[in-house]
C-alpha cells in the first residue's frame, strides 16, 4: 500500500465559472487557473501522484501546455487515474476537504463523488467534506479557496 497527500489553492475571481470536484456551482465569482481551477480536483490529483511517488502536478500538467489551457480538471484527474492502473495500482481511498467561506458545498457534495466517479475513481471509494474558514485569512476574506487530500492506494494482486 501506498499514501499520499495533496493540497492546492486559487484565487477568486469575478467573471469565472466556479468548478468544484467537477461540478459546475452557480456563485458569483470563480477559481483562476491555467485550467478550470479546480481546488479539489487539484488535490486529489497531487494525493495520488504523491501515493505513486511520481512527483506532482506540475510535471504532468505544466501550466505551459497549451493542452490542459481551460481544461476541465477532472479530465486531468481522469487521465492520472489511468497512469495508476497502468502502473498496477487501484485506488483504494481518497479523503479530501474543500475548505470555502462561500458558498456552501454540502449539498453539492453527492454531485462532486458522481463527476469523479465517471474519472474512474468508484463513488464508494472517496470521501468529501465541506467546510468554511470561519472568516479567518485568505479563505475567510473570500480571496480564495483551498483543498486538501490524501489517498491510499494498492498494488493490484498479480
Ligand atoms: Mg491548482
Amino acid at each position: 500500500m501506498r499514501v499520499g497527500v495533496g493540497y492546492d489553492s486559487h484565487r477568486l475571481v469575478k467573471g469565472r465559472k466556479l468548478i468544484l470536484g467537477g461540478v459546475d456551482i452557480p456563485f458569483g465569482k470563480g477559481l483562476l487557473g491555467h485550467s478550470d481551477g479546480d481546488v479539489l480536483c487539484h488535490a486529489l490529483i497531487d494525493a495520488i501522484i504523491g501515493a505513486l511517488g511520481a512527483g506532482d502536478i506540475g510535471k504532468y500538467f505544466p501550466d505551459t501546455d497549451p493542452r490542459w489551457k481551460d481544461a476541465a480538471s477532472v479530465e486531468m484527474l481522469k487521465y492520472v487515474v489511468e497512469i495508476t492502473r497502468a502502473c498496477g495500482f487501484e485506488i483504494a481511498w481518497l479523503d479530501s476537504v474543500v475548505i470555502a467561506e462561500r458558498p456552501r458545498l454540502a449539498s453539492h457534495v453527492d454531485s462532486m463523488k458522481a463527476a469523479i466517479a465517471k474519472a474512474g475513481v468508484p463513488h464508494g471509494s472517496i470521501n468529501i467534506k465541506a467546510k468554511t474558514n470561519e472568516g479567518m485569512g485568505f479563505i475567510g476574506r473570500e480571496e480564495g479557496m483551498a483543498a486538501h487530500a490524501v489517498c491510499l492506494l494498492e498494488k493490484r494482486a498479480v
